[in-house]
């Protein structure tokens, strides 16, 4: 498309695959959201008020007591987590990172220590907050949990993300069940899950989500729960939440995603992208050396994705080299590849518009046409993918 504005401004028509990724704008804002916020930024509110009227509706939809919005699920982590620290003590506010009170110590297993882009841990030592870890990568038991608490302990940090390790570790009831018998308020970030009401009801005190995740709202984090922590996170928008400050126009679209959310014909939309991935497995059945498989999502969110195996004998190229050249290709398609090590990447349909899928399938043919054209394996080295991972960013802006 010729008319794309990012071709006009020197940017690549990237196709996302990948699912929502921030490094690629996340995912497509949906229409009500766009609409509010092109309603809201000409004009004047009282913010503590508009985040008064988003309180009712994520309380709504969450289940929890009250809720806002902030910038996004990482700032809210760092939120919640000062808010476990210093309650609604407005000079211990203004002091943080630096603590007076020295109950600040939050709980969090060894295993859950993952990045999202940036590391968890972080986002709670940016709150003040001493990351206890406990139990190993691959086990916690109750026993190191138990242990772990004292009267210095401020809150218990729980991560639901494919990224965590999925096994061996503390379930979120049994996790929460030991927190509280000592009186710990339990977060979980809930960053990419679909499921608004789950870990309240699991009985996590504060929950936090992503706003432009599968939401579809603009950049931001939502934080649901007890209105008591809820407030106490709230009022660090005095403190340390300044530099995670979200506008009337982010407040404003995510509550509209969140309506549209209730309203989404959810069964319709995972029927467009099934329709999708049993596209791409006609396209890559009977490909020498390929195995494309539909498989659910591991966290349990209601959708789909299709891993694509490759065996570089028979497709004559590497899954990673496969994933590279499709995103160097025209347009460049974006494939899920953060476990390419092992010879697959995923395709992810949610973020997709309608027709792209056949384009996403001619390139995977074309790329792989290609290489079984090639008289030689197409392999470059895998630790070239790490030894190079960052020479971008080093180099930004150039
Ligand atoms: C995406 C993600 C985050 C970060 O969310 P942002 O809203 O982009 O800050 C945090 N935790 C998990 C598990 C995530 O998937």
């Amino acid at each position: 498309m010729s008319d794309d504005f990012r071709t006009k401004i020197g940017l690549r028509p990237v196709i996302n695959v990948s699912g929502t990724m921030t490094s690629l704008g996340a995912s497509i804002v949906v229409p009500e959201a766009i609409q509010a916020m092109g309603a809201i930024l000409p004009q004047f509110v009282e913010i503590n008020d508009l985040q008064r009227k988003a309180s009712k509706v994520i309380a709504r939809l969450t289940g929890g007591e009250a809720g806002f919005v902030t910038a996004s699920c990482s700032a809210g982590i760092s939120l919640a987590v000062a808010g476990a620290i210093t309650g609604n003590n407005l000079l211990a506010i203004e002091k943080l990172p630096d603590m007076t009170p020295e109950k600040n110590e939050v709980i969090v297993q060894m295993g859950h220590v993952v990045s999202y882009g940036a590391p968890v841990d972080q986002a709670i030592r940016l709150a003040g907050g001493k990351v206890m870890l406990i139990g190993q990568a691959t086990s916690t038991h109750r026993f190191h949990m138990e242990d772990a608490i004292s009267d210095k302990t401020a809150a218990a940090v729980y991560v639901v993300s494919h990224h965590v390790v999925d096994y061996g570790l503390l379930h979120l009831t049994e996790f929460v069940e030991i927190a509280h018998a000592k009186g710990v308020p339990v977060i979980v970030d809930a960053a990419s899950e679909y499921d608004l009401r789950l870990f309240l009801a699991q009985g996590a005190d504060v929950a936090l989500y992503s706003g432009h995740k599968f939401l579809g709202g603009p950049t931001s984090g939502i934080v649901a729960g007890k209105k008591e922590l809820v407030r106490s996170a709230f009022l660090q928008n005095m403190g340390i939440g300044r530099g995670m400050k979200v506008g009337k126009e982010s407040v404003y679209g995510t509550m509209a995603a969140l309506e549209a959310w209730e309203k989404r014909d959810h069964a319709g939309i995972r029927e467009r992208e099934s329709g999708y991935l049993h596209l791409w497995k006609e396209t890559l059945g009977e490909r020498p050396g390929i195995t494309a498989l539909i498989e659910p999502d591991p966290t349990n969110n209601p959708l789909e994705r299709m891993r694509v195996i490759v065996s570089p004998q028979e497709a004559h190229i590497t899954a990673w080299d496969l994933a590279a050249a499709l995103g160097r290709g025209n347009p460049p398609v974006i494939v899920r590849d953060h476990e390419v090590e092992h010879h697959y990447f995923y395709l992810d349909p949610c973020n997709l518009h309608p027709g792209q899928e056949k384009i996403v399938a001619a390139r995977l043919t074309e790329e792989l046409d290609k290489a079984r054209a090639s008289n030689e394996i197409i392999a470059t080295p895998i630790e070239n993918r790490s030894r190079h991972r960052f020479d971008g960013m080093l180099r930004w802006p150039d």
